[in-house]
């Protein structure tokens, strides 16, 4: 009898345009911690305030400070994202990106790890933690670009205020990101959804909208999920373990010549 494994990777072989979306699942087991839910660094340290964009565009100076020597949940979060090492379902995700099976990955992670693992298409809906961003031309720099002598930063572009690429609570997503994750998923017939509930928007909605246009869903995720009603398949695992499987699955069908290679 076909096991699920075998069936989502005939699906995603049949499938002509398979689009990724990962959450905190993934990077829970690279060590991160999650920010909501039990063992979440909110869950200990509190919230933060739900206004920290309108706090930063108020004070940036202070902001910048705080930022530079963090506190409370900040300082742990930092420290973990200093060591953090992609897991392997990372790395299975880039895999699936070289062999031209998956065009692109949404991320609602910002620890940087899926392009560590060597992953190229990525929109990362909450920004990248080792990343600056200009507030005002969104051009991106890495952190060591750009001078901390004077706080804020000025872009060396245009001269807006540079903020961390890390999207703030209060903070529109930036909107070259945003556009990239609708054109993805509006060519989108396959979503693999990977340790996310995409509870949050706009994440929530891509999934929505692939299944609107008649599309498929396959979740991967140890536990039940919101989304998991209108999945096709679920993977019920640990991405680390449940991902390479997959690949391994999908690479021997390559093999047998039992689909096409995409490219
Ligand atoms: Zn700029």
């Amino acid at each position: 009898m076909e096991t699920d494994i075998e069936r989502a990777g005939r699906l995603i072989l049949a499938s002509k345009y398979v689009v990724g979306l990962t959450g905190a699942g993934v990077s829970v087991e690279s060590g991160i911690r999650p920010f909501r839910g039990p063992g979440g660094l909110w869950t200990e340290y509190g919230e933060p305030p739900m206004d920290g964009y309108q706090r930063f565009l108020a004070n940036p100076k202070a902001d910048w400070e705080q930022r530079l020597k963090p506190g409370g949940y900040r300082r742990e979060l930092f420290e973990t994202l200093e060591v953090a090492e992609p897991n392997p379902a990372h790395n299975a995700l880039a895999e699936l990106e070289e062999l031209g099976i998956l065009r692109y990955l949404i991320t609602q992670n910002m620890d940087n790890l899926h392009r560590a693992a060597g992953s190229k298409k990525v929109a990362e809906i909450h920004g990248n933690f080792s990343k600056l961003r200009c507030i005002q031309c969104s051009s991106r720099y890495e952190r060591g670009e750009i001078s901390l002598e004077t706080l804020p930063p000025h872009c060396p572009r245009c001269g807006g205020m540079i903020k961390a690429d890390t999207v703030m609570f209060g903070e529109p997503i930036p909107l070259d990101v945003l556009r990239i994750c609708e054109e993805e998923t509006s060519q989108s017939d396959c979503m693999l959804l990977v340790g996310t509930s995409a509870f949050v928007y706009p994440a929530a909605g891509f999934p929505q909208e692939v299944k609107r246009r008649g599309g498929a869903l396959i979740e991967v995720d140890p536990y039940e999920t919101g989304l998991t009603p209108v999945c096709n398949i679920s993977l019920r695992g640990k991405a680390g373990e449940m991902l390479p499987r997959l690949l391994d699955c999908i690479k021997v069908k390559l093999h047998r010549g039992e689909a096409e290679p995409p490219i």
